[in-house]
């Protein structure tokens, strides 16, 4: 049985990465978007087990102890983790995963499961970063200053990603991703065990 593929889209906050994944997901159900834990309050709207599983930080770090975590980052103050056993089971089943984080978590996942697949969203400009922090009303000056400064210092690291997915417009950025999963699936060396397999029933 082939193994699914693991893609991990990160990159600054702002750069629109929950929107490209959401509207990804909503396009490509085959693909198993994971669902987080975290110690964060739920927002209006948001479902627990959809959106996250909301957990206390006491029970956050019971799970980081017993290694349930494949990676997890500590963001504005909260706990994030992606659990690893529901991702590695999906992933054995032949479906592909994918998990929308921050990048120091990506940066773990990509030392414990190296041969994911690593995408760096950004925006065109760090103007256009700064326009939509501003945009979202519900930072305040420091808060987009510091954003804007580890925006700068993620993008030192962008070189430890496969592909970089920018974010100039959500339609055209979707369909990149989706481009990006197609290609991955016919990479030759994730698929040496069908050619394998091809020959041996050529010579049955
Ligand atoms: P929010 O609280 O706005 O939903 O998410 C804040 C940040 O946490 C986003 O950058 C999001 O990508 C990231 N995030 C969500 N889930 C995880 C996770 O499981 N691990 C890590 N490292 N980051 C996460």
């Amino acid at each position: 049985m082939k193994k699914g593929n693991l893609f991990v889209v990160s990159g600054p906050s702002g750069a629109g990465k929950g929107t490209i994944c959401a509207a990804f997901a909503q396009r490509r159900p085959e693909v198993f978007l994971s669902v987080s834990a975290t110690t964060r309050e739920p927002r209006e709207g948001e479902v627990e087990g959809v959106h996250y599983y909301f957990l206390g930080e006491e029970e956050f770090k019971e799970k980081i102890t017993q290694g349930d975590f494949l990676e997890h980052a500590v963001y504005c103050g909260n706990y994030y983790g992606t659990p690893r056993g529901k991702v590695m089971e999906v992933i054995e089943s032949g479906r592909d995963v994918i998990l929308e984080i921050e990048s120091d978590g990506a940066m773990q996942v990509r030392s414990r499961y190296p041969e994911g697949i690593f995408i760096f969203v950004c925006p065109p400009s760090l103007q256009t970063l700064e326009a939509r922090l501003r945009g979202r009303g519900t930072e305040s000056e420091e808060v987009i200053a510091q954003r804007l400064e580890k925006a700068v210092q993620e993008l030192g690291r962008a070189h430890k990603y496969n592909y970089l997915l920018l974010n100039d417009d959500v339609e055209a950025a979707v369909r990149r991703l989706e481009a990006i999963v197609d290609a991955e699936r016919c990479y030759m060396p994730r698929n040496i065990g069908f050619i394998n397999d091809f020959i041996k029933n050529k010579e049955k």
